[in-house]
């Protein structure tokens, strides 16, 4: 059953309640990493850019809460991109390698190829590349690929939870064909913001018979499919652990078509488990954030878009930064707040997800950024 929220002004709620840090606090060495409670490093930070979007994946932004009356951020409360790219700068100062954008649907954000342009320009303090990517439904990217590559973007992920069209709708509530996705997805490839990661949110009794069609469309296409488990984020999707189809079933119902094997990690705290063809078709991969928490090695800082920091994405506070931004907070209190923050994180909500059994609001994904 669905429950009727107010998840912009649960926001705004907990947004009020976040106890704001003093300006002042430990600084990082330029060029230093931070590390939390749990010895974890800031490593990647993900921008929301909008909570809007055009799609109503009923995962995420079911009509029933999201409909005309419901109240997004204005854009006089989101962060210009001028703010955004100087936090940025101020997390990859502080050892951020790695800047992914999303939303909402981070392609609504108009001229979002500016911010990518301002973003592309920050060099991390040891030289290296720093990584750029964007989230995206894929409606608006086949138009826009060439576009966003020529702004500095590294590469995309898309999401596509099923290749039949009657099902992706049943999935996203909106009228929109999978072969223009499709057509995206290859635009974004031959553009050279690939290798593509195109990821499917497998929701038992709605989309979990695409499992199988979906990896015999991508499979041997150079683009690499990931099944992630469905989850309890946010408050307003009527989350049950009995519509999780667990990473373990996706593999096995593969393995009765595909013939398949493990493969090594990437880098040390991917999130993805990764298999192979071994007729070498490529590669796909599994995200289960549910059944097997990978907490312990999660990274990510998450800047929402009316400018709070939240430090998991299953938070019920986060820390403003708008604010201090807003009044003349200085690079290096600015930096000090994200150190405190930083330094006091304790979070590991998967991994606690049996033992967490009280019922308590979470901020919306879409607001928060997925
Ligand atoms: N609109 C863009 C998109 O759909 O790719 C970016 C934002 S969306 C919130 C980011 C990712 O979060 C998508 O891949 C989406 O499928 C995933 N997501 C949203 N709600 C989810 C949920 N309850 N469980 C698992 N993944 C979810
Ligand atoms: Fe929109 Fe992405 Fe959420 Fe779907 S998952 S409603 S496309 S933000
Ligand atoms: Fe990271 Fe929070 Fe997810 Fe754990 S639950 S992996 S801390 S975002």
């Amino acid at each position: 059953m669905i429950q009727k929220v107010v998840p912009i002004a649960l926001h705004r709620r907990a947004q009020q309640a976040a106890t704001p840090l003093p300006l002042r606090g430990p600084l990082a060495a330029p060029g230093g990493v931070l590390l939390d409670g749990h010895q974890r490093r800031l490593h990647d930070l993900r921008i929301s850019v909008t909570d809007r979007c055009n799609f109503r994946c009923v995962y995420c932004m079911p009509k029933e809460i999201f409909d005309k009356d419901y109240q997004f951020a204005p854009h006089s409360a989101i962060l210009s991109f001028e703010e955004i790219t100087r936090l940025a700068r101020l997390f990859v100062e502080q050892g951020v390698e790695k800047i992914r954008l999303t939303g909402g649907e981070p392609l609504l954000r108009k001229n979002i190829e500016r911010l990518i342009e301002m973003l592309a320009a920050l060099r991390r303090p040891d030289g290296g590349s720093l990584d750029l990517t964007l989230t995206t439904n894929g409606s608006l990217l086949k138009r826009r690929a060439q576009s966003l590559k020529n702004a500095g973007l590294s590469r995309v992920t898309v999401s596509l939870d099923a290749i039949d069209d009657g099902v992706f709708r049943r999935m996203n509530d909106a009228e929109f064909p999978v072969a223009d996705v499709l057509e995206g997805i290859d635009e974004a490839q031959r553009v050279g913001l690939g290798p593509v990661k195109v990821n499917m949110v497998v929701r038992r009794g709605l989309n979990d018979g695409e499992v199988v069609p979906m990896a015999r469309h991508f499979r041997g296409s150079g683009q690499i499919l990931r099944f992630i488990e469905y989850m309890d984020v946010g408050s307003s999707n009527g989350w049950r652990m009995d519509d999780v189809v667990p990473s373990a079933e996706v593999i096995a119902r593969l393995g009765q078509f595909f013939a398949l094997e493990p493969l090594e990690s990437n880098y040390a705290g991917e999130v993805a488990q990764r298999w192979r063809y071994t007729d070498g078709a490529g590669e796909l991969g599994v995200i289960s954030s549910v059944t097997q928490a990978f907490c312990g090695t999660c990274t990510r800082a998450r800047l929402a878009t009316e400018g709070s920091l939240y430090t998991c994405l299953f938070a019920s506070h986060g820390t403003d930064f708008r604010a201090p931004l807003r009044t003349g907070a200085s690079d290096a209190q600015l930096a000090g707040l994200i150190a405190a923050v930083w330094g006091r994180r304790d979070d590991r909500y998967s991994a606690l997800r049996g033992a967490n059994t009280l019922p308590r609001a979470k901020i919306e994904m879409s607001y928060i950024g997925g």
